[in-house]
């Protein structure tokens, strides 16, 4: 309803007592208006009923709006977060820690270039969950090891592919990775079996010799033959 149709139906409501509320649509008699002299006929627009809810609401909102300026200015959120974050910390120490004395318990040594991976005797390799893992439910995972293009296992560990015959050698057989004078060499010739027993440090010299001599004549023809279909 508009303002003029309003003014034009109450010239008829006044002579009644009553009078059309300008929030509310509703006509009301007279005595539930305020009285205001400077309006046209001496009585609010707004029933005291509307005036009485906007005006509560209008409080509500102030009030809302001042206990979120105190939120703010009293840095109740940031102390609320940096509590949660103290707490999952201490937290993720103590698993960590039981996770470490689990591993031990079970054979495994941590390798020397990552704190968090762990390898056993047989080349399985462990990782501990990070820091950043946001997860409360942590537990030991195995690390994702695939297989190189010669076919060896590796895994990656600080962004870089390692070989895992050569952790397992540096961590059991006490090897320190020294470029291409010394190399791991799997005593069987099978690259995947990976248990310390199975792996000598050689000279890369020796390496390349003894795979020169491994393969006999037939096998270096069966090579060249296996992809022919007959
Ligand atoms: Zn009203």
């Amino acid at each position: 309803m508009t303002s003029i149709e309003r003014k034009r139906k109450n010239k008829f409501l006044f002579v009644k007592n009553k009078k059309i509320c300008s929030t509310c649509n509703n006509i009301k008699l007279l005595t539930e208006y305020g009285i205001d002299k400077s309006s046209n006929y001496g009585f609010r627009a707004s029933c005291k009923n509307c005036i009485k809810q906007n005006y509560n609401s209008y409080q509500y909102k102030l009030k809302e709006k001042k206990r979120y300026e105190k939120y703010l200015t009293n840095g109740s959120l940031k102390k609320n977060q940096e509590k949660r974050q103290k707490k999952i910390l201490e937290q993720y120490e103590k698993v960590i820690l039981k996770f470490r004395k689990e591993l031990i318990e079970k054979g495994f040594k941590q390798i020397r270039q990552n704190k968090n991976f762990y390898v056993n005797e047989n080349g399985n390799v462990k990782k501990l969950p990070s820091k950043t893992n946001k997860n409360i439910d942590w537990s030991i995972q195995d690390a994702y090891v695939t297989k190189n293009h010669y076919g060896y296992l590796k895994f990656n560990m600080n962004a870089k592919p390692f070989r895992v015959h050569q952790v397992v050698a540096q961590e059991f057989l006490g090897h320190i990775p020294c470029g291409h004078k010394l190399v791991v060499d799997h005593i069987d010739g099978n690259i995947l079996n990976n248990h310390y027993s199975n792996l000598q440090i050689v000279s890369n010299y020796e390496n390349l010799a003894k795979g020169m001599y491994k393969k006999t004549k037939e096998q270096r023809f069966l090579k060249y033959i296996k992809d022919i279909k007959f």
